[in-house]
């Protein structure tokens, strides 16, 4: 025990560039010169490529998250969301090689600097590296390692064995004369295997030292490398055949970790350098109010009409899959993936900027797509198909399921301003936002007749504009226009007069808020729209507003205090979900099982998902959930102006995946709390011929059934 206490000196160590010689030391240091120069110049070169694009504002933003987003990274959570092991997988790869890092850096400070100028100034060498200090290394380098080794093992069992549909490359959309992304999947296992060699290689140089150094007590520090010298052991390897075996397998390692350093920059590895850096910028709220246009055009037309953040994103995607995944255009069989949109956008980018990628690239037959021409191309259009872009519905599933905070959403409009502009869209869209310019509302109905659908009440409504109201309802053009649903605005209005609820409204002042026409890429109409409703808004006089409409919802919470009006705006069920729990309501539980759809715009967007629900609770309903609810549900196909486009380009319509996913549940009742989902989803319900087994039914017309129930004997709920 002295001998060992003795031996936590300098003598507890173990020697750098052990069996390698004076010649073999300045080759390494060359080569790793020259890894570091090729690293410098990719980096560089990327660095470049971000420093092309606009500033992108996020200053705030950066300095708001910073602490809260690298407590995510550091635990993993943004790319364990959704899925368990390869969150635990890619904390420990994180981990493994952020302490591998660190202990370059430390053995670099000893071996290059500490000795070396000790040596020169006192004479002697001086040095850390050893006694508790190593001992302590060692552990963590050791234990840290080998975790990260197990987790790049999962994860190519994982790729190679479980091979999750998501992790496939093939695209949403073929495009004519074919693709392929061979290449990508190459470059997926290059990245993986050289990893698992650098660590494997390691564990076996850890084994063969501590062998060749006869089983040191201390080697029980290296826990797992000691493993290895002892199946060495047991195979019959001898102490003096570990030695030589030690500067081979020291070779082999060092070139892989130089090589592995030096491919960084030109391939998918790329990530492991801005992942950190684009989780702390991204920023969500940049999708709930999107940027303005580019200073010089609409839309963008060259690199350098993107954001540093938007080319950042490019290089930070991983291809996992997940917006692939999730996305309800490429799930109707459009010819849109957000993954795919990113990918093309950064081969084209990489080639715009001069940068090289080996590997991890999509090759056609023809310069398309990606591989147009980077100097002269259209990005709408040709290096993305406007058929593509015209399918998103700007549902943002994609952006809140990105585990390295990619912003599709942005990007997207961005580039659908360039086909704004230049004309290319649908003539349906064109005739809506014809509408939209001329009468204010995408039904090309006279604005004087906005408030018609009051006249069968028999009561009337104030307008806010001449006399004070507590709640401004902006009723928005669905509810107000269309025949179908005028009426549920009745029931809604009657509902809120029982309660005494003091409302008014805007009547033909009010315009369609903008948000979907902002969506499209219609940025002018947008500003005429939202322009004319802060005018009219400034002249009314209210205290609050609710809206029935999830998307005007948006726009008026998120789009509009940019324009310098921040009111609190509510959706209607936030109203009659507090008016039936304050008792404000009197009514009759119903006792019915139905299923509930959580429009984009409302729950992930803004967070609207208790209160529909607290309503289905108030009144006495089974609420039988559908796999894909709250935040995380699926899009009914109506948003970002789908609603005005054909479905030409879609092979099953996302509300009628959404049908069949309720049908599944066998509940009689469908119900919603959106304007243009009780029109899509009962347009929805006929195409799968459910007519007698799934109704459609607003929010509304559960609480005006539970109050008419008051007329028939038995218990009630609510008081007044
Ligand atoms: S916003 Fe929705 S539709 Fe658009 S790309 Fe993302 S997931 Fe797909
Ligand atoms: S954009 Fe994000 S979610 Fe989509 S494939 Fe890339 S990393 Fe995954």
């Amino acid at each position: 025990m002295t001998g060992r206490i003795g031996l936590v000196g300098t003598a507890v160590t173990r020697p750098i560039f052990e069996g390698i010689g004076p010649l073999g030391k300045a080759i390494f240091y060359f080569v790793a010169a020259v890894s570091t120069v090729v690293f410098a110049w990719g980096a560089w070169h990327r660095v470049q490529k971000y420093r092309v694009g606009r500033p992108a504002g996020r200053g705030p933003a950066i300095r708001a998250a910073l602490a809260s987003r690298l407590r995510s990274i550091g635990k993993g959570t943004s790319v364990a969301r959704g899925n368990r092991g390869a969150g635990l997988a890619h904390f420990f790869i994180f981990w493994g090689f952020t302490v591998a890092f660190v202990a370059t850096v430390i053995l670099t400070i000893d071996t290059d600097i500490v000795r070396n100028v000790s040596r020169l100034f006192a004479g002697h060498e001086d040095s850390f590296f050893h006694g508790t200090f190593f001992l302590v290394y060692t552990f963590f380098v050791d234990t840290f390692g080998f975790a990260c080794l197990l987790a790049l093992l999962y994860m190519g069992v994982r790729r190679g064995v479980r091979r999750p549909w998501r992790l496939g490359y093939s695209r949403a959309g073929s495009p004519a004369g074919g693709y392929s992304r061979k290449a990508m999947v190459e470059g997926d296992w290059v990245f993986l295997g050289l990893l698992l060699a650098i660590l494997l290689t390691a564990y076996v140089l850890t084994g063969l030292r501590i062998l060749g150094q006869h089983m040191p007590w201390f080697s029980v520090f290296s826990p797992f490398g000691r493993i290895f010298a002892e199946a060495f052991s047991g195979l019959g390897m001898t102490a003096a055949a570990a030695v030589s075996a030690h500067t081979v397998v020291w070779w082999v390692h060092a070139s892989l970790a130089l090589s592995f350093v030096a491919y960084i920059p030109y391939s998918k590895a790329m990530h492991m350098l801005v992942d950190g850096v684009n989780l702390v910028a991204t920023d969500r709220t940049a999708t709930l109010a999107l940027p303005t246009p580019a200073p010089d055009h609409p839309g963008y037309q060259e690199i350098s009409d993107f954001t540093w953040k938007e080319l950042l994103d490019l290089d930070a995607c991983t291809r996992c899959g997940r917006c692939h995944e999730v996305c309800p255009a490429r799930a109707g069989g459009a010819p849109l993936s957000p993954r795919d949109l990113i990918l093309d956008l950064r081969q084209w980018a990489d080639a715009s900027s001069g940068g090289i990628t080996l590997l991890d690239r999509e090759r056609r037959p023809e310069p398309t797509g990606p591989l147009a021409r980077p100097d002269g191309a259209r990005i709408a259009g040709q290096v993305v198909d406007a058929a593509a872009l015209w399918s998103c519905t700007t549902c943002m599933h994609c952006v809140d399921v990105c585990p390295v905070g990619v912003e599709h959403v942005p990007t997207i409009v961005q580039l659908r301003r360039s086909l704004v502009d230049e004309g290319a869209m649908e003539a349906t869209l064109q005739q809506a936002l014809q509408n939209l310019a001329t009468q204010g509302n995408s039904l090309g109905k006279s604005a004087r007749m906005r408030g018609r659908w009051t006249r069968e009440l028999d009561f009337v409504i104030p307008d806010a504009r001449k006399q004070p109201v507590r709640y401004l309802w902006f009723v928005g053009d669905f509810a107000s226009f269309d025949e179908r649903l005028q009426e549920n605005s009745r029931i809604l209005a009657r509902i809120l007069h029982e309660a005494g609820v003091d409302f008014g409204l805007l009547f033909e002042a009010e315009r369609n808020a903008g948000n979907d026409v902002r969506r499209v890429g219609e940025e002018g109409l947008f500003e005429v729209l939202a322009e004319h409703n802060v005018e009219v808004l400034r002249e009314a006089q209210f205290e609050e507003i609710f809206t029935t409409d999830p998307h005007t919802l948006n726009a008026l919470r998120n789009e509009y205090p940019a324009l310098g009006v921040n009111y609190r705006v509510w959706h209607y069920t936030e109203l009659l979900a507090k008016l039936l729990e304050e008792g404000a309501i009197r009514f009759r539980p119903l006792r019915q099982r139905v299923t509930y759809h959580d429009p984009c715009y409302l729950a992930r967007y803004n967070g609207v998902v208790e209160a529909p629900r607290r309503i289905l609770r108030a009144l006495g309903c089974e609420l039988v959930e559908m796999p894909r609810n709250g935040a995380d549900t699926f899009c009914c196909g109506a948003g970002g102006g789908r609603i005005w486009m054909d479905d030409a380009a879609f092979s099953e319509r996302p509300s009628v995946s959404r049908i069949n996913e309720a049908l599944r549940l066998g509940v009689g009742q469908f119900v919603v709390a959106c304007p243009k989902d009780m029109s899509m989803f009962s347009d929805a319900v006929k195409t799968v011929g459910a007519e007698d087994r799934l109704v459609v039914r607003d929010i509304t017309l559960l609480v005006e059934e539970a109050i008419a129930g008051l007329a028939e004997p038995g218990p009630t709920a609510g008081m007044l």
